[in-house]
């Protein structure tokens, strides 16, 4: 009998009984502390610099396209989800006739932005871009520079902030 009463205290049962007095008492003690609640998307946290985001193509100051479709970015990306088609301009300078990345494929891991000679693709701040259907999530070249002239200071910005 005092066998049976002795293994109710026993070690395991005690220590369940601690952790949730424990668990309890830390509840009880937060339940009433303001929250850090963000109405979003009325109010939104900051971003870091380092944040990856919606892809762009990006241009020169004068409006010219910075990718030459060297197709770097395509051989780096490792879910294979952009397609670059390139050719010579009457400038003798090459550029991209067409330009894909599939959005649905990215796993933002910003190879495509590191393997760029001409800082031409970029990974931005924005990350409201969800669609109603995948086919929207595959941006074209149009789409892509009209990110990028929607967010060029944005990135300016942030690039100035990892390297001040
Ligand atoms: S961020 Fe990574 S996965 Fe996405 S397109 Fe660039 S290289 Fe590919
Ligand atoms: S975005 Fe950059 S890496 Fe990709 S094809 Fe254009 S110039 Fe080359």
């Amino acid at each position: 009998m005092l066998e049976r009463s002795m293994s109710k205290f026993s070690a395991p049962n005690f220590s369940k009984s601690y952790f949730f007095a424990k668990s309890f008492c830390t509840t009880f003690a937060n339940i009433f502390k303001s929250k850090p609640l963000v109405n979003y998307p009325f109010e939104k946290n900051p971003l870091s610099p380092e944040f990856r985001g919606e892809i762009m193509l990006r241009r020169y100051p004068n409006g010219e396209e910075r990718c030459v479709a060297c197709k770097l970015c395509e051989a780096v990306c490792p879910a294979q989800a952009i397609i670059v088609r390139g050719e010579e301009g009457a400038d003798g300078r090459p550029h991209a006739t067409s330009f894909q990345v599939n959005m649905t494929q990215c796993i933002s891991c910003g190879l495509c932005e590191e393997a760029c000679p001409v800082e031409a693709i970029a990974l931005g701040p924005n990350y409201e871009y969800s669609t109603e259907t995948k086919a929207e999530l595959v941006y074209d070249k149009e789409k892509l520079l009209s990110n990028g002239d929607r967010w060029e200071d944005a990135i300016v910005q942030r690039r100035d902030a990892k390297n001040p």
